[in-house]
């Protein structure tokens, strides 16, 4: 095991009813004028914005507010948040939905206290400070509610990008599954997706022997694996929401990434599809998982035979572990087919012509230089082998 930190110090929130609450978490941690930020409109069709200004009317603390954010939340909302935040003088940014409403929410209160372009913390500058944040979640998924990340598709060519700081990390997050069952299947199941490709980029490490983070990781796609079924039958199935919110967040809090490598493989292929295609995250992940592993299952075939033998219950063969291996990809394919994910390029809507430039914009764009490192280094040959599995 590798030397770690390990820093995560959000307030979460967890159950029935707690978005009520959100007043008192602003005040406890400070805010004195909120900007309530939220989406396309369902936080507001549920009335859940309503609840939220009413717990802070009940504290008396003043907000602003701004909606719109799409999802693969864009550059040009987050200019006009930070304008407002610093006209109305906001001190707290409460992001109300997803993570797509978590990220913009993260770039505007790092853009309010910073004298440049907020891109440039997309572009690898170091984040030190940003305005207080704080969560309602609407969906599990992206773990945005207890992670320092951030990410932003770029309206100037299309691109996506992600920022990270501890500062971007929210002070607390309030998590009540109760407000997912209102989340179309197809949305759920994205999520659900999200999920598994976050476990999934922890489990593929080139750091020996960290058991106990093998251990955690396929507890968590365990439950989703039995979860998952069930929430999709049933959307009001209360423990099934609530145990799948809170493995979205423990799956990206890194609680089960700390001392080893990671990979992020699979992710930075799939950026470049939702930035191009404006797919749903968890759709285009469904896509470059199964690719991703099948190109990088020759670098170590034990790693993927463990997952395989473990989590999908697949016999381990020592002889030809390659197919133990195999069988544990194919898996994980056909559940993600079987919550209603895409399988191929087809599917998700992505052409085969662009693969020129997905690589292109993967290896080359905006700034870097050829190669992107996770379980293995994926350069433009490489990109072109995997986006071509995928067809
Ligand atoms: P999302 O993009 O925030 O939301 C997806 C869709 O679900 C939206 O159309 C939204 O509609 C709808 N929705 C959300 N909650 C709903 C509810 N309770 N009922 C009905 N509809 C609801 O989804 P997400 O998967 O959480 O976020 C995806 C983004 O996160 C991507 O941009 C991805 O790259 C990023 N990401 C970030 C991190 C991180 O650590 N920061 C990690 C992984 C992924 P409305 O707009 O109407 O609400
Ligand atoms: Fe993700």
């Amino acid at each position: 095991m590798e030397n770690f930190e390990f820093y995560s110090p959000t307030c979460f929130a967890f159950g029935k009813e707690t978005e009520n609450k959100a007043g008192e978490y602003v005040k406890r941690f400070g805010g004195t004028k909120v900007l309530i930020h939220f989406g396309g409109g369902s936080a507001v069709k549920s009335g859940l914005i309503d609840r939220v200004k009413s717990s802070l009317d009940k504290e008396k603390i003043s907000y602003t507010e701004l909606g719109g954010v799409m999802p693969n939340p864009r550059s040009g909302l987050v200019y006009k948040g930070i304008e407002l935040c610093k006209k109305e003088n906001v001190d707290f940014v409460l992001a109300v939905g997803g993570g797509s409403v978590i990220d913009s929410a993260k770039a505007i209160a790092a853009g309010v206290v910073y004298d440049g372009d907020f891109w440039d913390f997309y572009q690898g500058k170091q984040i030190e400070k940003a305005l207080s944040i704080g969560t309602v979640l609407t969906i599990a998924a992206a773990g945005s509610e207890g992670s320092p990340n951030s990410v932003i598709t770029n309206e100037n060519g299309m691109f996506k990008r992600g920022a990270r700081g501890d500062a971007l990390r929210p002070k607390f997050s309030i998590l009540n599954p109760e407000l997912t069952q209102t989340l179309p299947a197809y949305q759920t199941a994205c999520g659900i997706t999200d999920i598994m490709a976050h476990l999934y980029e922890r489990y593929l490490t080139n750091t020996k022997e960290v058991e106990v983070t093998d251990r955690l990781i396929e507890a968590l796609m365990l439950t989703l694996i039995h979860e998952a079924p069930r929430v999709i039958e049933n959307p009001n199935n209360y423990d099934a929401r609530a145990n799948i919110m809170w493995t979205g967040t423990m799956a990206h809090n890194n609680s089960v990434g700390v001392g080893r490598s990671q990979d992020w493989n699979s992710h930075a292929l799939e950026h470049e599809l939702s930035a191009l295609y404006d797919c749903a995250h968890g759709a285009g992940l469904a896509v470059t998982m199964p690719a991703v592993f099948t190109y990088q299952m020759e670098h170590d075939i034990m790693r993927f035979a463990q997952v395989a033998n473990r989590v999908w219950g697949c016999q381990m063969d020592f002889a030809h572990p390659e197919v133990t291996a195999k069988t544990g990809i194919e898996a994980l394919r056909n559940f993600l087919i079987s919550i209603g994910m895409p399988r191929n390029f087809q599917e998700l809507g992505a052409k085969k012509e662009d693969i020129p430039k997905l690589v292109d914009v993967l290896c080359n764009g905006d700034g870097r230089k050829g190669v992107i490192s996770g379980f293995i280094d994926i350069d433009k040959d490489i990109a072109q082998k995997i986006y071509s599995l995928m067809l």
